[in-house]
């Protein structure tokens, strides 16, 4: 007998909507997290995608909305701007403090058990190690989701080298900064090798006069300067004045997500599986899909009394999402080829592409169908990217 149906490791969106969904078929669900609060410190620049979409996790509150995203800039190295004008609602700014609670909290009221300050120290034959408060005891459980993040020890607790190599570890830094002129609704991203080499600045406004603006930088392009003195002089040439309130430090990975999501009766989800848009580093939207997908999959193989049904989460994964990454991983890998000279000209492009095409229903779109445009009409990035398109598609 174990003491549970599932022990979720980690309380952020994946595996507070894995507990929510668990619970909800009546399974014995525990949510365990380290920290002694949910959803803080936060380590996100809160974007994400669209009301629609989030509806499925979880019913809107105005409470954790901060902001609508309605247009959208890519400013060039020199300048250039690339400027979606027509509004429409293509994605949130969210307060992810209360994102997050309101996902646990919506987990505990379809009744999955949750702890905090309770540590997975390791694993045992059939469960998990915790620490608490300098105790340590066993959980047992028949499953186990791994939603603890980038970090992901229960990987490594597994026996799973899930080490990120250099190149495929983004560090990333980010203010809150107050009294700044922006346009509410319009987030920005600033490209360019001096800017922010093989990544990007982000503003994201929060609401009028604050936003989060952030840096995430290729470790590998950056050589002698780190994350922070980018970001600093982005800050001194654009927003002087404005009033840092709040920073936070963080890693994204870009590697594209895991090749096995599951590992005998562990299933991996969010960041500790590299769900993170290769090119943008959102990870939100594929947190919640892969705490639902993975726990739908545990529904799946507990009521019919057979585990290989877990793989249905990774064949559920691939043919969902399996195109989509590896279309982002081809955008990325000629993003970071390309020098100053080409993303003005890609911006400029853009541009025009947008002018031309006004509809797009969500932030992700906006960015990618753009990209794809451009590469139609100007295949020199494909050939500069040794054809990574081609011969993948
Ligand atoms: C600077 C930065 C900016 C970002 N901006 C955006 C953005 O604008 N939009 C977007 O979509 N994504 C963004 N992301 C990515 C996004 O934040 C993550 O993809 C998302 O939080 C992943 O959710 P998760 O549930 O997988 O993991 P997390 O949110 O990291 O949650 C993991 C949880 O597991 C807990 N945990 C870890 N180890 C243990 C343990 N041993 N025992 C118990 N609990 C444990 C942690 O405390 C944590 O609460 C950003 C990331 C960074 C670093």
């Amino acid at each position: 007998m174990f003491d549970f149906d599932v022990i979720v490791v980690g309380a952020g969106p994946a595996g507070s909507v894995a507990a929510k969904t668990t619970a909800s078929a009546g399974l014995k669900t525990i949510l365990l997290e380290k920290r002694q609060e949910i959803g803080t410190p936060v380590r996100c620049g809160e974007a994400t995608v669209t009301r629609e979409e989030i509806e499925k996790f979880i019913p809107i509150s105005e409470n954790w909305i901060n902001s609508e995203i309605l247009t959208a800039k890519i400013i060039s190295p020199s300048g250039k701007e690339a400027h979606k004008k027509k509004a429409s609602k293509i994605g949130l700014i969210v307060e992810r403090k209360i994102f997050d609670r309101a996902l646990a909290e919506q987990a505990a009221s379809f009744g999955s058990e949750i702890y905090c300050r309770y540590t997975v120290v390791g694993l045992t034959e059939n469960g998990v190690k915790v620490n608490s408060f300098g105790k340590e005891f066993e959980l047992t459980g028949r499953y186990i989701v791994a939603a603890d993040g980038i970090e992901s020890q229960v990987a490594r607790f597994a026996g799973i080298n899930n080490s990120l190599k250099l190149k495929e570890l983004y560090p990333c830094i980010q203010y809150l900064v107050k009294d700044i002129e922006i346009e509410n609704g319009c987030p920005e991203i600033h490209v360019g090798n001096q800017i922010a080499p093989g990544g990007y600045v982000w503003v994201f406004p929060k609401g009028e006069k604050i936003a989060n603006i952030g840096i995430g930088i290729s470790a590998n392009k950056s050589k002698d300067k780190n994350a922070k003195a980018y970001l600093d002089e982005f800050m001194g040439r654009k927003f002087p004045k404005g009033k840092i309130i709040g920073m936070i430090l963080g890693g994204v990975p870009t590697s594209s997500y895991t090749k096995n999501l599951i590992h005998k009766n562990i299933l991996f989800v969010g960041d500790a599986a590299r769900q993170v848009n290769p090119l943008t580093g959102g990870g939100i939207f594929f947190a919640l899909n892969s705490g639902k997908y993975a726990g739908e999959a545990i529904i799946e193989a507990f009521t019919k009394n057979d585990n290989s049904l877990l793989q249905n989460y990774q064949k559920r994964w691939d043919a969902d999402f399996g195109k989509t990454f590896a279309n982002y991983s081809k955008l990325r890998d000629i993003f970071i080829q390309t020098n100053d000279k080409e993303l003005d000209f890609l911006v400029e492009a853009a541009n025009q592409v947008l002018k031309e095409t006004e509809n797009e229903t969500n932030f992700n779109s906006v960015i990618i169908d753009t990209l794809f445009k451009i590469f139609s009409k100007h295949p020199k990035f494909l050939l500069k990217a040794g054809l990574s398109f081609l011969k993948g598609s």
